[in-house]
């Protein structure tokens, strides 16, 4: 049988548009359907504006500090609409540079929606049909909303970057990566920020110690973290003559010691792209916002694919179930990236891509590794993390914990309260260092290094033969000479 393509890539996102690259030149004939832009989740409304954000977000720290450190900086405010122009025209030209590449890889783009059809065919939505040897479905996820009322009054993460303007006050729901590092983000901008979370601490999942610091520091810093705190309902707030909600000002002053007023200028609901909101919580507060975003977490994006005409089994949170090789239950349909729902990281999607293109255009079957992978939350501190937490590894064997905390050079000579950690948490018996967590300023940047040494199985001793770099904070971790505490 004759097909049209070698691969069809649903799906132009990162791993997307790796998987067919790198498949074209191998000298395949591929095609791949995007029908929002190209660069998906992480280039369009992920990590890279976000980052962008998170260096916008550091100036008013810097200009502050600067003074301290003998530089005439008078205060300035932030222009959110200059910024975000800048930000655009920078995703515009990220987008064009991926199309480029698919382009001078000879992949044919449609920038149209597909659908499956049969095992081997595809239905796009001009209701032109294409064939594929092979089919990989690249399509990531989306932000869900909780099931409350009122909740499409609330923002996702995708429509931050396009706020006409900066929300006064911004409630976020959720402790997560999202929520935590928009908290510090429109905290740093000059927002205040409330933010509820459902469980005793931020950051689940990640080492106890070092999320404790975390939120601590994003107290430290102005926002107003409410713990064990969720949201019952959302209403549009009802606008009295002079702009504010007569029956919530009371409780809006009292929950974040701001002057009603000042909460609420008169703006109108405005459904979908935030407005002020009367917010229910379940500790019994109501209060007035001017957005409220929903970081509560992803779902693949699985819907209206024709995944289970075609017989794709689906899992239980909406995935797509794959073996260790990406392949499907179908043997012509693979799936990389957020809609299997493995390691919801790009650089995991990009690998998943890579490997698929071993795999099936490579002759060389390679599955991807999942374990001992490094990642980092963009907070202020960032918090970088390999490996098991404390209470992992406590789990598995007897352990050595190596930690320090303290105020980095940097800013205790601004006189700020910041603390870092540095944290190592050591096999007793075979010495390796089965995790490590940093929270400090450029925690991301330091783990990815300090992730190789442990990913290859580093022990305590081998990171101890490592001379310090001096004066950094990161020496930390090849100086650290007793432990705190074993178990
Ligand atoms: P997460 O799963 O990390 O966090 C979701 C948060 O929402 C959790 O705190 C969860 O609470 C809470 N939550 C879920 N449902 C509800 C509900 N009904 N009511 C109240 N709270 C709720 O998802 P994110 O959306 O933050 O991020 C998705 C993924 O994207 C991450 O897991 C990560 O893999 C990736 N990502 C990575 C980044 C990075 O590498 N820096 C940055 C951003 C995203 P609970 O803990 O109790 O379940």
């Amino acid at each position: 049988m004759t097909f049209d393509y070698d691969l069809f890539v649903i799906g132009g996102g990162s791993g997307g548009v790796r998987a067919a690259r790198v498949a074209a030149a191998e000298g395949a004939k591929v095609a791949l359907a995007e029908d929002r832009r190209l660069g998906g989740t992480c280039v369009i409304r992920g990590c890279v504006p976000k980052k962008l954000m998170v260096f916008a977000s550091g100036y008013r720290e810097t200009f502050e500090d600067a003074r301290i450190y003998g530089w005439d900086v008078t205060d300035g405010s932030f222009d959110w609409a200059r910024f975000s122009t800048r930000l655009n025209a920078e995703l515009d030209r990220l987008e064009g540079v991926y199309r480029e590449l698919l382009e001078a890889s000879d992949v044919e783009i449609f920038a149209l929606r597909a659908r499956l059809a049969a095992p081997h065919t595809i239905t796009l939505s001009d209701s032109t049909t294409k064939t594929a040897k092979h089919i990989l479905i690249a399509t990531g996820g989306h932000p869900i909303r909780p099931d409350i009322a009122g909740a499409e009054l609330g923002i996702v993460s995708d429509d931050i970057f396009h706020m006409p303007e900066l929300p006064k006050h911004l409630l976020i729901v959720g402790g997560g990566y999202i929520a935590c590092e928009f908290a510090c983000i429109m905290n740093g901008l000059g927002v205040e920020v409330t933010q509820f979370y459902r469980g005793a601490q931020i950051l689940r999942g990640f080492d106890d110690e070092a999320r404790s610091l975390v939120g601590e520091m994003m107290q430290e810093k102005g926002i107003h973290l409410h713990l064990d705190t969720n949201i019952v309902s959302i209403a549009p707030a009802t606008h009295t003559a002079s702009g504010t909600d007569t029956a919530t000002n009371a409780v809006a002053g009292a929950l974040t010691g701001a002057p009603v007023d000042e909460i609420m200028p008169a703006q109108k609901p405005d459904a979908r792209k935030g407005g002020p909101v009367r917010v229910k919580a379940t500790n019994g507060t109501e209060a007035v916002y001017n957005a409220v975003l929903f970081a509560t977490g992803r779902t693949p994006d699985t819907r209206n694919l024709g995944l289970e005409e075609v017989g794709v089994p689906i899992g239980r949170r909406g995935e797509i179930i794959v073996d260790d090789y990406s392949q499907t239950a179908l043997p012509s349909i693979y799936a990389i990236g957020d809609v299997t729902n493995r390691v919801q990281l790009t650089p995991v999607a990009i690998r998943e891509g890579m490997a698929f293109v071993d795999t099936v255009f490579k002759g060389n079957p390679t599955r991807v590794d999942h374990e001992m992978i490094p990642s980092a939350v963009f907070t202020r501190p960032e918090l970088g993390t390999i490996g098991m937490t404390e209470e992992q590894a406590r789990e598995q064997e007897p352990v050595e914990i190596y930690c320090t905390s303290f105020r980095p050079m940097q800013t205790a000579f601004a006189g700020r309260p910041d603390r870092v950690l540095m944290k190592l948490v050591v096999s007793k018996q075979r010495r390796t260092v089965l995790g490590c967590h940093i929270v400090a300023p450029e925690a991301g940047e330091m783990i990815q290094l300090a992730g190789i040494a442990v990913k290859l199985g580093a022990t305590k001793e081998q990171f101890d033969q490592t001379v310090a770099v001096h004066p950094t904070m990161s020496e930390e971790l090849v100086t650290l000479k007793t432990p705190m505490r074993g178990a």
